[in-house]
C-alpha cells in the first residue's frame, strides 16, 4: 500500500454561526469567528490516495489527473468565494474546516476511482488541521 498526497491551495471568507441561534449564543459559541461581517482564511488542503503500484505506468495514481479532479471539483468552486453563499455543495452547512473536509471529500469521493480516496485534510490556519478518513 502506498500513499499520495495532492495539495492543493484556497482562499475564501466565512461566518461560523448557527441560524438557530441567537447573536448572543452564536457570540458565545463561535466568539470572533462569527463576526457578523465574517472574516477570511488561506486555507491549504491534502488528498490522499492510497493503493498499489499500477506495473505499467509506476504510479498509485497520475497526479496530473488528480490534480484536475481536485481543481475542477472543490478549488475551483471555493478559491475567493463566500463559503456561507456561494458554494452549492456547502449549502444548509455551517462552514468550520470539519464540515468543509466532508463536503470535499464528497464531492471528489465519485471522482476518485472506487476504495483509492484514503484522506481529506484541511489546514485553516498554521495551528488547525482537520483530517477526515470517510465515513467508516
Ligand atoms: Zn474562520
Amino acid at each position: 500500500m502506498i500513499f499520495v498526497t495532492r495539495t492543493e491551495h484556497f482562499s475564501a471568507s466565512h461566518r461560523l454561526f448557527n441560524p438557530e441561534w441567537t447573536d448572543e449564543e452564536n457570540a458565545r459559541v463561535f466568539d470572533k469567528c462569527s463576526n457578523p461581517n465574517g472574516h477570511g482564511h488561506n486555507y491549504v488542503l491534502d488528498v490522499t490516495i492510497a493503493g498499489e503500484i499500477d506495473p505499467s505506468t509506476g504510479y498509485v495514481i497520475d497526479l496530473k489527473i488528480l490534480k484536475e479532479i481536485v481543481l475542477t471539483s472543490v478549488i475551483d468552486k471555493l478559491d475567493h468565494r463566500n463559503l456561507n453563499t456561494d458554494v452549492d455543495f456547502l449549502r444548509g452547512t455551517i462552514p468550520t474546516a470539519e464540515n468543509l473536509a466532508v463536503a470535499i471529500w464528497n464531492e471528489l469521493s465519485p471522482r476518485i476511482p472506487s476504495g483509492k480516496l484514503y484522506r481529506v485534510a484541511l489546514r485553516e490556519t498554521v495551528n488547525n488541521i482537520v483530517e477526515y478518513l470517510g465515513p467508516k
